[in-house]
């Protein structure tokens, strides 16, 4: 097997923002207004502050409006939760997203409870972990459907395909198994204590790896010509003393020599995050102001 093909996600995650900025014209000339994406940050997480900057400014590059809301560290819960509830009621807001992790005093599932499920694009909501899971249109968390995306743009019909997901996380592994049973792949969930994971990998004709361990899924493990999506975001030390890099849940020099397409670290499956959130939020907006939209486009 040669070198494999990279499925580059900084390409696909630029062209669907465009097909989003798109949609958000159509909206803001039905609506007379521009569909709204309101972020709650608490605290100063450096890395959390950098997410939620980029989530901003891309939301304003599509033609959206971003309202940021940022809370001490030391807010309590009562008041992160009258937030929300403000959030809920604003007619200018269509999707609301808390960004996790929150400080240890607060009660993340209660909060995420409270948001209105039709404005929760971020998918995590039970209201919206039930409609995946039932096959209902909902709000699918927006890394695992950026996975989707990917493969099914690569591969087209996912349908059959033996696919192993390694990660049961609710933010990614859950929900990925739900996408990809739902495009009617074979799925194996495999986690921390499966018995034999190289084993359960080299089956498997997709592999999605959300583990946060770094270059742990290797070349040798994989069948020839499987289709490998790497979640994780890991920083380890660089070449240069005091230098970091990152690095995916794959050890990609071995696996590119094995896989039939893989996506990079970074540029692959990392600038879908906040693409996919834009798409969910414009489609929040047409479908809470009772619009038509072609989701098909995006
Ligand atoms: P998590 O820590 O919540 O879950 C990790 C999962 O890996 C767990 O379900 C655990 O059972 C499994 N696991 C741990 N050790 C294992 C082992 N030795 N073998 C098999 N499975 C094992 O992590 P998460 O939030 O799902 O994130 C996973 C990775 O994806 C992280 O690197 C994270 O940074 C990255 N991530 C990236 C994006 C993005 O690209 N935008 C978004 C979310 C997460």
């Amino acid at each position: 097997m040669g070198e494999a093909a990279i499925i580059d996600g900084k390409a696909f995650a630029e062209n669907l923002r465009a097909r989003v900025a798109e949609v958000a014209a159509g909206f803001l000339e039905k609506a007379n207004r521009k569909a709204g994406l309101a972020v709650v940050l608490v605290g100063e997480d450096p890395a959390s502050q950098v997410y939620v900057r980029n989530k901003g400014k891309q939301t304003v590059a599509c033609g959206m409006e971003s309202f940021e809301h940022k809370l001490p560290v030391d807010t309590s819960e009562a008041d992160l939760l009258a937030v929300v509830e403000q959030l809920n009621n604003d007619p200018a807001v269509d999707g609301i997203l808390v960004q996790l992790p929150l400080p240890g005093h607060m009660d993340e599932a209660k909060v995420i409870a409270t948001i209105n499920p039709d404005k929760d694009v971020d998918g995590f909501h039970v209201v919206n972990v039930g409609r995946l899971a039932t096959g209902l249109p909902g709000f699918v968390p927006c890394t695992p459907l950026g996975c989707v995306m990917l493969l099914k743009d690569k591969l087209g019909s996912l349908s059959g395909l033996d696919a192993v997901v390694i990660g049961r996380s609710n933010i990614v592994g859950k929900p990925m198994a739900q996408l990809l049973l739902a495009e009617s792949c074979t799925v194996t969930v495999a986690h921390s204590r499966t018995k034999d994971l190289p084993e359960a990998v080299r089956r498997a004709d997709i592999v999605i790896a959300a583990v946060g361990r770094p270059e742990m899924v290797k070349g040798e493990w994989l069948k020839p010509g499987a289709t490998v999506i790497d979640v994780g975001i890991n920083r380890v030390p660089g070449a240069e003393e005091g230098k970091t890099r990152l690095v995916g849940d794959v050890d990609f020099a071995s696996a590119s020599e094995v896989a039939g397409a893989i996506t990079p670290v970074p540029g692959g499956v990392g600038p879908m995050t906040i693409a996919v959130l834009l798409r969910n939020t414009i489609v929040a907006a047409h479908r809470n102001m009772g619009l038509e939209i072609d989701e098909s486009v995006l």
